[in-house]
C-alpha cells in the first residue's frame, strides 16, 4: 500500500478488466496486464471482417486507457494466492488482485494474434478468403454463428450461405421462444440455408477461415460443401495460470467459482467470462465490472457491511447485419425486431462508449 492508495492487478483487459482498471484509476495504483497491445471490441469483430475499415475503430491500445496507472504488455503464466508471475519472470504481489482473463473464441470472433498489426493482417486475410469464396459454411448456430451469417449476407448477400448445427434450435440460452422463432424466419429470408440437428461426423479439414474447398459429411448421409468455412462454436475460459489451492476455484470447465461477492479468497476477484458467476457476455463483464468497482471503492475507503453480487438479468440483442435481428430487453417479456436491434446496436455496434474509455 502506497501512501493510503493500494496497489490492485488487474490481469486481462477484456471488458469486464478494462472497466474495472479505469474505474478505480483515481483511487488506487492500478497495473493492468495483458499480453497484447490493444483492446478488442468483440461486439464488432464481425463487422470488420466483412467491412475492414472497422478494424481502426475497434483495436484501441492500451496505453490510453489510465492517466495514472500503468500498462504491461505480458502475460500472467502463475498466480499463487496475489502473487503473479508473469512471462518475462517479473513477479507482482498487489493489495487485491482482479483476475479478469476472460475467455477464447475462435477467430473472427476474437482474435488470437499477439498484437494488432497481426492481428489486422489475420483480419484482411481472412476478409479476402471470404470475398473470394461463392459458398460459405458456418459450424454453429449461436449468437456468433448468427450474427456472422447476418454480416455476410448484408455485405455480400449473393454468397451461398449454410448454417449446420447439431442442436435442433437455433441461439441456446435463456431466452424467450418467440425471440428464436423470429431470427430463425429473418434467417431463411435471407436466402440462408440452416441446417439444425445436423451432426457432422467431423470438421472440414482444412482451417477455418482460409480459403479452400470444404466437404464435410453428416451423420445422416448428406454433404454439406463450401469454399470457405467459419469455426463458431467453443468458449474457453482462460484460467489455466492457477496454482495451489485457488486452482481448487476451476470448475469442470475451467470457470472460476466465486462467492457473493465475486472473490476466489480474501483479495482476490474474478470477474467477466472467467467467472462462473454469470453467463459470458460483455454485458454481464461489465455488471460484474460495477459491482467490484463499488466492492472495492467502499473497502478501501473502509466501509463494511457491502451488498453482495445480484447476476445479471437475462437481455441479448442479436444484430442480422447494420439493419436486421432481434433481441429481448432485460425483464421484459417481448421481444424487439430489426428496427429496435438496428437502433440500439446493429448500426454502431456500440463502438463509441468503449473508445471513450480510452481518452488518457
Ligand atoms: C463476435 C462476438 C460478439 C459478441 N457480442 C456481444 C454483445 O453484443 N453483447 C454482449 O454482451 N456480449 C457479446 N459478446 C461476448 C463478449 O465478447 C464476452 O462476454 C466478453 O469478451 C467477456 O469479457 P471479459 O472481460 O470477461 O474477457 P475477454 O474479453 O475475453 O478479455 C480477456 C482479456 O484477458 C487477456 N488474457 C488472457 N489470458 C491472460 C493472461 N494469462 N494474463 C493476462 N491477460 C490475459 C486477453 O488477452 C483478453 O484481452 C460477443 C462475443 C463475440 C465473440
Amino acid at each position: 500500500m502506497t501512501e493510503n492508495r493500494p496497489s490492485i492487478v488487474v490481469l486481462g483487459g477484456g471488458y469486464a478488466g478494462i472497466k474495472v482498471a479505469k474505474a478505480l484509476d483515481e483511487v488506487a495504483d492500478v497495473t493492468l496486464v495483458d499480453p497484447t497491445d490493444a483492446f478488442v471490441h468483440n461486439v464488432a469483430a464481425l463487422r470488420a471482417l466483412v467491412d475492414p475499415p472497422w478494424l481502426d475503430k475497434i483495436f484501441l491500445p492500451y496505453e490510453r486507457l489510465l492517466k495514472q496507472g500503468r500498462f504491461i504488455q505480458d502475460r500472467a503464466t502463475a498466480v499463487e494466492g496475489r502473487r503473479v508471475t508473469l512471462g518475462s519472470g517479473a513477479v507482482l504481489e498487489p493489495d487485491y488482485l482482479v483476475l479478469a482473463t476472460g475467455s477464447g473464441y475462435p477467430f473472427p470472433a476474437k482474435s488470437n494474434e499477439p498484437d494488432t498489426t497481426t492481428a489486422h493482417a489475420q483480419f484482411r486475410d481472412a476478409h479476402q478468403a471470404l470475398r473470394e469464396a461463392g459458398r460459405v459454411l458456418i459450424i454453429g448456430a449461436g449468437p456468433t454463428g448468427l450474427e456472422l451469417a447476418g454480416e455476410i449476407k448484408a455485405y455480400f448477400p449473393d454468397k451461398h450461405l449454410t448454417i449446420a448445427d447439431g442442436a435442433n434450435d437455433i441461439l441456446p440460452g435463456p431466452f424467450h421462444q418467440a425471440l428464436r422463432d423470429e431470427l430463425r424466419d429473418q434467417v431463411t429470408a435471407l436466402g440462408i440455408d440452416l441446417r439444425l440437428g445436423v451432426r457432422l461426423t467431423e470438421l472440414p479439414a482444412a482451417p477455418p477461415a482460409t480459403a479452400a474447398p470444404i466437404a464435410v459429411a453428416t451423420e445422416d448421409g448428406q454433404k454439406l460443401t463450401a469454399d470457405i468455412w467459419f469455426r463458431a462454436f467453443g468458449v474457453t475460459p482462460r484460467s489455466d495460470y492457477l496454482r495451489g489451492p485457488l486452482a481448487e476455484a476451476r470448475d469442470a470447465d475451467g470457470y472460476l467459482r466465486v462467492d457473493e461477492y465475486l472473490r476466489l479468497t480474501d483479495r482476490v476477484f474474478a470477474v467477466g467470462d472467467i467467472s462462473a458467476a454469470d453467463r459470458n457476455m460483455a454485458s454481464v463483464a461489465g455488471h460484474q465490472a460495477t459491482f467490484l468497482v463499488a466492492h472495492l471503492q467502499a473497502l478501501i475507503a473502509g466501509e463494511g457491511d457491502l451488498p453482495t453480487y445480484e447476476p445479471a438479468p437475462v437481455g441479448i440483442a442479436v444484430p442480422l447485419g447494420p439493419d436486421g435481428g432481434a433481441g429481448q430487453f432485460p425483464g421484459s417479456p417481448d421481444i424487439v425486431g430489426p428496427t429496435v436491434v438496428s437502433e440500439v446496436k446493429g448500426r454502431h455496434l456500440r463502438v463509441e462508449p468503449t473508445a471513450a474509455l480510452f481518452d488518457a
